[in-house]
């Protein structure tokens, strides 16, 4: 099969709603909403580094368009397209099918259509880079926290990382308790409705990709502002909760690949109602820094930090 041929197969469409041109010409050409802002972010996926060969590609597809689709969520925008940049070391049609299937169906439940994109032969390695909108002014950014503010985190965190151990080792886990943190590492699902339903509520908000310890920190740095972080009220799976207190500390603080929402708004703010868990687990403080407490109130020493690719 060649290029072209695998482009109209697995990934090729009828041009969606407010998409005048999709896959195949040399732009796709989108709509824009009056009054609206574009927002845009870019992930890459290279395997070993950000997955696992073991992963099933229905799993593959669906994590690669997940990841940035939790950065739009993050910001509170509606997705509108994306396109998909796919180096593959050989054309494996089972494989191929398996990876359009899942980013299909994570691309249909969100509404963001697959506008276009490259297709080149290499190490396999994806690239994906979507387009959203938000209106004018409301997109939730990092900068926005202020002093008294309440710090909310979406669902659970620790899972993947939990998983993530299991993987190299270093922890075993039954069959079932496998099963559950292993969907969170390979299928998290991006909080795009908590996202939008977050603007003009939020202060200031992050998906956790890195670890919360990091994320949180880009919170505090752009917004110029500390942090007290209850250990204890972090929420995590009975799964994760079953484990040693040293790993479950790593896992919360600094597990990374949760795409949960971390966000702060004024105490007392009425939030919204998705049908996704919030639990409040700090508040943000004048002084710099991030105060890790337990549940009377005492320092956490943890010496964690959170992911960074070229760290030493
Ligand atoms: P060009 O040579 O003009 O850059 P290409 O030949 O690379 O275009 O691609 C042809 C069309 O197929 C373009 O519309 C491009 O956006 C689309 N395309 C290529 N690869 C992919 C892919 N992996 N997923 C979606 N669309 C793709
Ligand atoms: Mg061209």
């Amino acid at each position: 099969m060649g290029e072209f041929d695998l482009i109209r197969r697995f990934f090729q469409r009828p041009a969606a709603a407010g998409v005048d041109v999709g896959v195949g010409d040399d732009c796709a050409v989108l709509v824009p909403t009056p009054g609206a802002r574009w927002l845009v972010s870019s992930d890459m996926l290279v395997e070993g580094r950000h997955f696992l060969s073991t992963v099933a590609p229905e799993r593959l597809g669906h994590k690669a368009l997940a990841v940035n689709l939790s950065d739009l969520a993050a910001c509170g925008a509606t997705p509108r397209g994306f396109t998909l940049a796919l180096a593959l070391p050989r054309v494996d049609e089972a494989w191929l099918a398996g990876f359009a299937r899942g980013l299909w169906a994570l691309a249909d439940v969100s509404a963001c259509p697959l506008i276009g994109g490259d297709t080149t032969q290499g190490p396999l390695n994806l690239c994906i880079t979507v387009f959203g909108e938000a209106p004018a002014g409301q997109a939730l950014l990092r900068s926005g926290a202020r002093a008294g503010d309440e710090i909310w985190v979406s669902g659970r965190l620790g899972d993947a990382r939990l998983a993530l151990e299991v993987f190299r080792g270093t922890v075993a886990l039954d069959g079932a308790g496998f099963e559950t943190v292993r969907a969170a590492m390979e299928c998290p699902m991006p909080r795009l409705a908590l996202g939008q339903a977050l603007r003009g509520v939020a202060t200031a908000a992050i998906d956790v990709s890195d670890g919360l310890l990091g994320d949180l920190g880009h919170i505090l740095a752009a917004s110029g502002v500390g942090a007290r972080l209850d250990l204890d009220a972090l929420p995590r799976s009975a799964v994760l909760a079953a484990q040693p207190a040293d790993l479950q500390r790593t896992c919360l603080l600094a597990g990374g690949d949760d795409y949960e929402l971390v966000f702060t708004a004024p105490r007392g703010v009425r939030l919204p109602d998705v049908g996704v868990a919030l639990t409040r687990i700090g508040v943000i403080e004048a002084e710099p820094g991030l105060r890790v407490v337990d549940v009377r109130g005492d320092a956490v020493e943890h010496g964690l930090k959170s992911f960074d690719h070229f760290a030493s």
